[in-house]
């Protein structure tokens, strides 16, 4: 509302004049009054301008999120899987080797069970996020079918 009505209109009946809420009779009142107030055009502009703002970020918010999210997901999906099986391969290959090189190595019992021990420890962790990410992958397709 830039502008102030001259003759101070409600402009309440302007709201009620957008959401058709009005009686004929304030209906006439305001659609008169509107075309000759440049300020409650103004205004009444304003209002139809937020009111489609906000209807259309309503309307169209799941839609967005549907459109978007497919080949977001699927672009993300194919790098994070690709991103794992890269690291998977990697962590038994390393270990594998380290290990290897280890059991054969001259290194004695207390490394050993150092460098297995702590193995131990990032393989535990690394399955349970991989666990969690599995069944993140399945509740959001079990979300995405019931859309
Ligand atoms: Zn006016």
């Amino acid at each position: 509302m830039t502008a102030t009505c001259p003759d101070r209109f409600d402009q309440a009946l302007l709201t009620g004049y957008l959401d058709g809420e009005l009686t004929q009779a304030d209906e006439q009142r305001v659609r008169i009054h509107l075309e000759d107030c440049a300020a409650c055009r103004g205004a009444y502009g304003e209002l139809v301008t937020l009111r489609e703002a906000t209807m259309t970020t309503r309307l169209d918010e799941p839609n967005d999120l549907q459109w978007d999210e497919r080949p977001r997901g699927l672009f993300s999906a194919l790098s994070r899987g690709f991103g794992w099986l890269v690291l998977i391969v990697w962590a038994v290959g390393t270990a594998g080797y380290g290990l290897w090189q280890l059991a054969t190595g001259p290194e004695n019992m207390a490394e050993k069970l150092m460098v297995f021990g702590g193995l131990f420890g990032v393989t535990l962790l690394f399955v349970s996020i991989l666990v969690d990410r599995l069944r993140t992958a399945r509740t959001d397709r079990y979300r995405e079918v019931q859309r």
